[in-house]
């Protein structure tokens, strides 16, 4: 079987750190691990539109920018295929067969589904409260993922935590189908970060997860500045109002990010951020450090210097490359038509088989002759 990843992002605003080691960074290592036959990444403008119908213009605007932080992050058009959710018709065809494969009741009880509706306003009793009912298009959104992962024959879709739900859709349907009518889909396996806290990284809030939708996020395009001013603005462990009591790690933004980004080589790298006035700290690594702020005496001001300048050292060549790129737009938009156009012939391919699978290929060569003869035969003897 060919080893096939499909995997992608709303362009609903300009990509984020919680995306960055969610999914992107791992895109580019599997880009560059040569173990995949092929890599679909797709801008899925048609999921964006079905909680943002009266902002077409978000959507149309964000599709450059994602793209533009795609290739900053360091995707390579030569060996990914970048393409536009909307500009593969196929996968729309895909969604409405699937629809019968899904009940209502199933999609009630997909939990990241429940937990958007909520976070956007959508309210199941829109008269009740006056609040905006939920789109029909945005509650089957997981049948429409499950239409993108499989048009693909994707095996492996590298993602969040949040996607855990919309995969095992996807598998659901998948079984589903190739039971009904045949072998025809591949089931595809979720493809996780390794620890914790890049699977859902919080918001700057430390609420909920980094959402461009909340207004929460620490952006890949954010200067210098920006990033060193969010940082500061983040919660640390409310309790550690001295900087000689006791810390927590646990439920600390702060050492959440560290989780995320931190290597030991920055502790040499980033040495001075622990030099301070009063006290100086010398660590190797991120458990050493979080050893000192469970005993007290280290400052949360240390802590967000040193978070500061590793976001910093990782995002300052992914904004370089943005500068070049954003000098040459013409060449981003034909990357995307480019890609648009290879994924629509894959997914022409998968489409046909389904409708063969299903029955519903009247006019496909030798079926047409075959229907002919068999009923003429029935009606004429
Ligand atoms: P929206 O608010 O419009 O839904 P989003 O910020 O949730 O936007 P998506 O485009 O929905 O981003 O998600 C794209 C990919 O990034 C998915 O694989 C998702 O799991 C991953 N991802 C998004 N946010 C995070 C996060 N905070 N931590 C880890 N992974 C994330
Ligand atoms: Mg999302």
């Amino acid at each position: 079987m060919a080893n096939i990843i499909l995997t992608g992002d709303r362009p609903t605003g300009r990509l984020h750190i919680g995306h960055y080691v969610g999914s992107l960074r791992r895109r580019v290592e599997l880009q560059n691990s040569g173990l995949f036959d092929r890599i679909y990444i797709m801008i899925a403008d048609a999921q964006a539109l079905t909680d943002n119908a009266d902002n077409p213009q978000k959507v149309r605007e964000n599709i450059l920018e994602v793209a533009l932080d795609y290739l900053s992050a360091g995707l390579d058009p030569d060996k990914v295929c970048i393409f536009i959710q909307s500009q593969v018709s196929e996968l729309t065809e895909l969604t409405f067969f699937y629809n019968n494969l899904v009940t209502i009741q199933r999609l009630q009880r997909n939990p990241t589904v429940k937990s958007e509706i909520q976070m956007r306003g959508f309210n199941a009793d829109e008269e009740a409260d006056n609040k905006a009912g939920i789109p029909v298009g945005f509650f089957c959104y997981p049948i429409s993922q499950a239409a993108d992962i499989t048009a693909f024959k994707a095996n492996v879709v590298p993602a969040g935590e949040d996607q855990k739900p919309m995969v095992e859709q996807t598998r659901e349907i998948v079984r589903k189908f190739n039971s009904t009518y045949g072998p025809v889909l591949v089931e595809p396996e979720i493809l996780l970060p390794d620890s914790h806290a890049c699977q859902r990284l919080p918001g700057t809030d430390g609420k909920a997860k980094m959402s461009k939708s909340l207004g929460n996020c620490i952006y890949l395009s954010d200067s210098a500045e920006e990033v060193a001013a969010k940082v500061k603005g983040m919660f640390t462990d409310p309790n550690h109002l001295q900087v000689s009591d006791p810390g927590n790690v646990e439920v600390n933004t702060v050492f959440t990010y560290l989780d995320a980004f931190c290597r030991d080589e920055h502790f040499e790298k980033f040495a001075s951020c622990f030099v301070g006035r009063k006290s100086s700290f010398t660590f190797h690594n991120l458990d050493e450090a979080k050893a000192q702020y469970r005993a007290g005496g280290l400052g949360d001001m240390m802590l967000k210097n040193f978070l500061t300048a590793i976001l910093n050292d990782t995002l300052e060549p992914i904004r370089q490359r943005r500068k070049e790129l954003e000098k040459n737009i013409p060449y981003v938009y034909e990357v995307l038509r480019k890609g648009s156009e290879q994924a629509c012939q894959t997914a022409a391919q998968t489409l046909k088989e389904v409708k063969a699978a299903m029955k519903i290929n009247y006019f496909d060569q030798g079926v047409l002759d075959e229907l002919i003869a068999a009923q003429t035969a029935k009606y004429n003897g």
